[in-house]
C-alpha cells in the first residue's frame, strides 16, 4: 500500500470523532464520503480544501502544480482576512500544459517555478500542492520539494492532497496531517509562556478573528497560532509549544487537535465565538485548561470578570435590536458554520428557528441542537431547494440565514436573506459579532424593499387565484433536481 494510501485511511481513521469511533473497523475503513447522487452538486475535490485550510497562512507562497483550472477553480474563494502580508493571494501555478505532460517536463517546471518564487518574492515557505493530473502522471512532488529547500534553503511543502483522493473534507484533513509532518514543531520559540494558546481551524472569515483577539490580549493570554486564519508561517512551525488549543471548526481540523495533544500534550477543547454565551463559554475553558497546565489560578478571576463586564456591555447594546427581533422567525441553512452555536445566539436574543440544516454538523452538534431547540423536527439532514422555496413563499420563516449557493431561492421567493457562510461581508465572532449579526438581520428583515416587490407587478393583478399558485408552483419547479448544500 503507498504512503499516500495509508495516509488517506490514516485520515479516516480518527478516535477524536464520535461517529468514526462507533462504526466498525470494516466501516471506518470506507470513510465518511457518501457516493454523490446523479445531477448533485459535488462541492469541492480534495485538492480544494486542502487548500482552504492552507491558503490562510499569509506568507507562504501557495503554487499549484497544475494545469491552470484547478489553480482558477480555488483561488481565494473565501473571505479569510490578513492583518499584514498579501502574498498568499497571489496565485501561483506551474501551469501545464499538454506539451509539459507528454515531454514529461512537468517536474522540471516545478523546480523552476519555486526558484521564480524564491528570488522574486521571498517568502517565508512555499507550499507546493498536488492536483489529479499531476498525480495521475506520477509527478514526485515530495523529491522535488525536498531537493528545492536544500538548493534555495527555505521551506518548500509538499502537499499530496490531489483532487481525486476524495472529498473537500478530506483534503481538510490531508492539510492537517502535512502541517503535522512538515511545519509543526520545526521551529523552536525563544519566548515561550504559561498564557500560549492556539486556536484551530479558525479562518478568519471578514476579519472576526480580530472581534476575539482583543479579548485575549485583556486576559494576557497569547494567541502562539491561530491555524490557519492570519497565520504566519513560523507561528505555525512553533505551534507546538502551545500550553492549551480551541477547535473551532472540529471537522475540518479535528485530526490536526488530536495529534498535537498526543504528541506535545497540548489539551484541546470544541468551542465557539458564535454567540454570548458561546464566547463566554469559549474564554471560560481557555482559562481553565491554561490552569490545569500550570498558569496562575488568578486568570479564572480575571476571566469571569472580563466575561460579567462584556456580557453586560453586549446586552445593552443588543437593547435597540430585542423588541425588532424578537418572535421573527428564521430559517437557517448554515453549511459548516457552527449550527448549533448560531441556534443559540439567535434564540438568545429573542428569534424562533423554524428549521435548521444539519447536514454537515458532527454527531455531538446535532445533540447539542436537539437539546437547545427541544425538537428535532426542526432538523433537516438535507432539504430540497423546492422545499425551501415553499417555506418560504408561503412565509413560514421571516428570513433565510445560508450561504451564496441558496441565495436566489430567498430572492426569487421575494424573502430577506443574510450570507452567513464563508463568502460573508461582516464579522459575527464575539460579543461585538453578535451585536454586528443582530444589527444586519435587522436591516434584512426590516428592509423597505420587501414591501415593494411583494407588490404585484401589472401583469399580476389580472391573474385569478389559479394562475397565481400555476405561477408558483412553476417557479418552484426551477429548482428541481439542485440540492440546497452550502460550502463550508
Ligand atoms: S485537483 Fe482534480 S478535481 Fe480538483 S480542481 Fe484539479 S482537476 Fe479538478
Amino acid at each position: 500500500m503507498s504512503p499516500h494510501t495509508l495516509k488517506i485511511q490514516d485520515a479516516f481513521d480518527e478516535p477524536a470523532c464520535e461517529r468514526n469511533r462507533n462504526k466498525d473497523p470494516k466501516a471506518r475503513k470506507k470513510g465518511c464520503s457518501k457516493p454523490l447522487i446523479p445531477g448533485a452538486t459535488a462541492g469541492g475535490c480534495s485538492f480544494d480544501g486542502a487548500k482552504i485550510v492552507l491558503q490562510p497562512i499569509t506568507d507562504v507562497a501557495h503554487l499549484i502544480h497544475a494545469p491552470l483550472a484547478c489553480e482558477g477553480n480555488s483561488w481565494d474563494n473565501r473571505g479569510a482576512a490578513s492583518s499584514g502580508p498579501t502574498l498568499w493571494r497571489t496565485s501561483f501555478t506551474t501551469d501545464l500544459t499538454e506539451l509539459d505532460i507528454v515531454m514529461g517536463h512537468s517536474e522540471r517546471k516545478l523546480f523552476k517555478a519555486i526558484r521564480e518564487i524564491k528570488e522574486a518574492y521571498a517568502p517565508a515557505a512555499i507550499f507546493v500542492y498536488a492536483t489529479c493530473v499531476t498525480a495521475m502522471i506520477g509527478d514526485d512532488i515530495e523529491a522535488v520539494c525536498k531537493r528545492a529547500a536544500e538548493k534555495f534553503a527555505i521551506p518548500v511543502v509538499p502537499v499530496n492532497a490531489p483532487g481525486f483522493a476524495g472529498s473537500k473534507n478530506l483534503g481538510n484533513k490531508l492539510a492537517g496531517e502535512v502541517l503535522l509532518d512538515h511545519v509543526i514543531g520545526t521551529v523552536e520559540p525563544d519566548d515561550p509562556g504559561h498564557h500560549d494558546i492556539n486556536i484551530l481551524g479558525e479562518f478568519n472569515l471578514s476579519g472576526e478573528f480580530w472581534l476575539v483577539k482583543p479579548l485575549l490580549d485583556r486576559l494576557d493570554i497569547r494567541v502562539r497560532a491561530c491555524i490557519p486564519g492570519d497565520a504566519r508561517y513560523l507561528q505555525v512551525a512553533s505551534a507546538h509549544r502551545a500550553r492549551a488549543a480551541m477547535m473551532v471548526c472540529s471537522t475540518a481540523l479535528i485530526n490536526l487537535a488530536r495529534k498535537m495533544e498526543e504528541r506535545w500534550d497540548i489539551p484541546f477543547f470544541e468551542g465557539s465565538f458564535y454567540g454570548i454565551s458561546a464566547t463566554s463559554e469559549a474564554l471560560r475553558r481557555i482559562a481553565e485548561l491554561l490552569v490545569m497546565k500550570g498558569a496562575d489560578t488568578e486568570l479564572l478571576n480575571r476571566t469571569e470578570a472580563l466575561v460579567v463586564e462584556e456580557e453586560e456591555r453586549a446586552w445593552k447594546r443588543l437593547e435597540v435590536y430585542r423588541p425588532r427581533l424578537e418572535g421573527k422567525r428564521v430559517l437557517l441553512n448554515t453549511g459548516g458554520v457552527k449550527s448549533w452555536s448560531v441556534v443559540q445566539s439567535l434564540m438568545e436574543i429573542g428569534m424562533e428557528i423554524v428549521g435548521t440544516s444539519v447536514k454537515k454538523s458532527t454527531a455531538d452538534d446535532k445533540e447539542r441542537i436537539k437539546q437547545i431547540l427541544k425538537d428535532e423536527n426542526h432538523l433537516y439532514e438535507s432539504v430540497a431547494p423546492r422545499e425551501l422555496y415553499s417555506m418560504l413563499s408561503e412565509q413560514k420563516a421571516d428570513i433565510m440565514l445560508s450561504g451564496g449557493r441558496t441565495q436566489f431561492i430567498a430572492l426569487k421567493a421575494k424573502m430577506p436573506w443574510l450570507d452567513i457562510n464563508q463568502e460573508r461581508h461582516h464579522a459575527y465572532a464575539g460579543y461585538d459579532g453578535m451585536v454586528q449579526l443582530a444589527r444586519q438581520i435587522d436591516l434584512a428583515i426590516h428592509n423597505p424593499i420587501w414591501a415593494q416587490v411583494r407588490e404585484p407587478a401589472p401583469w399580476e393583478q389580472a391573474m385569478t387565484t389559479e394562475e397565481k399558485l400555476e405561477d408558483r408552483t412553476a417557479s418552484a419547479s426551477n429548482f428541481a433536481g439542485e440540492t440546497a448544500g452550502d460550502d463550508c
